[in-house]
């Protein structure tokens, strides 16, 4: 990305998706935005389920469930209520986080838009 507009010639800042002097577009930046923010979503999506399995698989609540000593079983049920309150938080995080992400993405835009007039 150059600094200096390819049209009018004046300097530009990087994050500029319009020449603030002859308000020619510079770059398709809201849409590279968009990507990154997919991109951010998708690696989230793939990680997540992965970090899940492996955790899963070390857990000790699903042994201490199924066992026949009725103390035993009540760890393993207090296990799974702590671990479905824990994945209910984790994904109401994990959406709060995502809509922030847009919503810092969208606004940028829309202010660097605005301030142009355009
Ligand atoms: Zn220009």
């Amino acid at each position: 990305m150059e600094n200096i507009c390819p049209v009018c010639h004046q300097p530009i800042l990087p994050q500029y998706y319009f020449c603030p002097n002859c308000g020619v577009k510079l770059n398709s930046a809201p849409l590279s935005t968009t990507v990154a923010t997919q991109v951010w979503i998708y690696a989230f999506s793939i990680i997540l389920p992965m970090l899940c399995f492996i955790f899963a698989k070390k857990w000790p609540g699903i042994k201490y469930f199924k066992s026949n000593d009725p103390k035993a079983r009540k760890i393993g049920q207090i296990a799974w209520i702590i671990l479905v309150l824990s994945t209910i938080i984790t994904i109401w995080f994990a959406v709060v986080v995502t809509q922030r992400v847009i919503k810092t993405s969208v606004d940028n835009i829309n202010s660097d838009l605005g301030q142009y007039g355009l």
